[in-house]
């Protein structure tokens, strides 16, 4: 699965807010695990930033993750924008992740 064909996939899915369709350039790649791709989307009608966690698998039709109600949306909606270092931090916590959820949330709980 490549980032070519991630972007074009994405290109089929409807801003949440909006409804209008996101465009393969507004779609970023923020890094992926397996068959769990996490995308940063942009809508240019609204100008909303999403992410996005898609469960992509060759030959299938991509099943996205999401569970922000419309409510949900429209305070993130008003909440700063995700910057270059925010996206920074997430592609280096993807990076050392070995995909132990379960460690994760242990860990969290302290
Ligand atoms: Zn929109």
């Amino acid at each position: 699965m490549d980032e070519k064909l991630i972007k074009r996939l994405m290109t089929s899915i409807s801003c949440s807010v909006c409804g209008e369709r996101y465009e393969g350039e507004n779609v970023r790649v923020l890094g992926c695990y397996t068959d769990l791709w996490f995308l940063s989307v942009y809508c240019t009608k609204c100008h909303s930033q999403s992410l996005v966690a898609a469960v992509l698998k060759d030959g299938k039709h991509p099943e996205l993750v999401t569970d922000l109600t419309e409510e949900e949306y429209t305070k993130f909606h008003e909440m700063a924008v995700v910057d270059a270092d925010d996206v920074l931090d997430l592609h280096d916590f993807l990076e050392e992740f070995n995909g132990d959820f379960s460690s994760l949330f242990l860990k969290e709980k302290g």
